[in-house]
């Protein structure tokens, strides 16, 4: 089975790796295949939320029939005006249909068209008659969840689950119908209110009555195996990053290959997106776990020049020498900027509490050091 990620040009391309990255990771008859990216063309459309309750709740496409109780709308009068442009359904799955027919994709192929566009009835996803072209939601989810939850996994978890959802039903409005009302920690929760959300994405799984559905139907098990390997993974990944910051538990970290990418495999193996010169600083003091003086650094200059050689794309090496000379030049606060973006770069994977483990610290005794435990690092070639 081929899934087609298209890439919505809003979206940022180091989070749709990210995303990427946590499907990927468990490979094997589902091909998921990153796209070039697309420009959307502009909405005219625009919805006002009125208040906070609206925002938060995902309407019924007419389509379908469910009832819900309209009625709660009248007693929230809080002031928050939020006007938001909106793309319709019929545009973003038209997207998808464009790139079938442009890139010539198998009619068996699924195309999801990942978008930081909202839509018309602000739901996180959803797809078409086809059940082979979808859409998937990727802004406003820090909106929700702050910075507790890293976005990659509720998209990831949203791509499986549609998948998932294309494997178990017939059409739109069956999938619609089978929708849960009321929050079971299933993945067929409808969830109106759009943060409960994280229910199902922490128990990851399907009731009852949907797995009779799932059983019922002629899916191919292998295929359904592989979303729950997914939807599971992604899952502990949630549960470690909650649990991590009660218990102050560090993630395993990992050195991997000639460009020396650096990765945090318990956090849904996310990759800290580090430039040539913080990598090879980076580098630098992870391999000296009992700290460096600045005074010292430029001892080191010869250890640092040879990851930065390794990684930059710097053609000459006079270009190299003085590149590694600032960042050494005591007088020169380009270690410090560089140390910074570092942290900065941590704080944004890890969260406020525990960045300060993984990044390069200023110590009392007056040296810099990567505090984290050795026995979590490996390198890999
Ligand atoms: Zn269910």
């Amino acid at each position: 089975m081929k899934v087609h990620l298209i890439r919505a040009s809003g979206y940022p391309l180091e989070d749709f790796n990210n995303v990427l990255n946590l499907l990927r990771k468990h490979r094997g008859s589902i091909e998921f295949v990153p796209s070039e990216p697309i420009v959307l063309p502009d909405s005219e459309r625009f919805k006002t939320y009125d208040t906070e309750w609206e925002f938060e709740k995902k309407e019924q496409p007419p389509l379908a029939k469910l009832s819900t109780d309209n009625n709660k709308l009248a007693n929230y009068n809080i002031s928050f005006p939020h006007k938001e442009k909106v793309h319709t359904w019929r545009q973003l799955f038209g997207i998808c249909k464009d790139f079938r027919k442009n890139k010539n994709i198998a009619k068996e192929d699924h195309v999801m068209l990942l978008t930081n566009e909202s839509n018309e009835h602000n739901w996180f996803g959803s797809y078409d008659e086809s059940l082979k072209n979808y859409f998937i939601q990727t802004n406003n989810w820090s909106y929700y969840f702050g910075n507790d939850l890293d976005s990659r996994f509720p998209i990831a978890y949203e791509v499986a689950a549609w998948i998932l959802r294309s494997m178990m039903f017939r059409s739109q409005v069956e999938t619609l119908n089978a929708l849960h009302k009321e929050p079971r920690g299933c993945m067929m929760d409808f969830c109106v209110k759009k943060p409960q959300i994280i229910l199902k994405m922490r128990t990851g799984d399907l009731c009852q009555d949907c797995m009779n559905i799932l059983t019922n139907r002629d899916v191919n098990r292998v295929q359904a195996r592989e979303l729950f390997t997914i939807m599971d993974g992604i899952r502990g990944n949630l549960l470690f990053r909650q649990r991590s910051i009660l218990l102050m538990e560090n993630s395993r970290l990992e050195v991997r290959g000639l460009s020396k990418r650096v990765y945090l495999t318990d956090l849904g193996d996310l990759e800290i997106n580090l430039n040539p010169k913080e990598r090879a600083l980076f580098l630098l003091y992870l391999n000296h776990p009992e700290g460096i003086m600045r005074s010292h650094l430029v001892d080191h200059k010869v250890e640092l020049r040879t990851y930065y050689a390794m990684f930059s794309q710097q053609a000459s090496n006079q270009l190299i020498d003085e590149a590694i000379s600032r960042l050494t030049d005591v007088t020169d606060n380009n270690m410090n900027e560089v140390m910074a973006r570092i942290r900065a770069k941590f704080r944004q994977c890890v969260g406020s509490q525990q960045f300060e483990d993984y990044s390069i610290m200023a110590t009392p005794e007056g040296t810099h050091k990567i505090r984290l435990n050795r026995e979590l690092v490996k390198f890999i070639q």
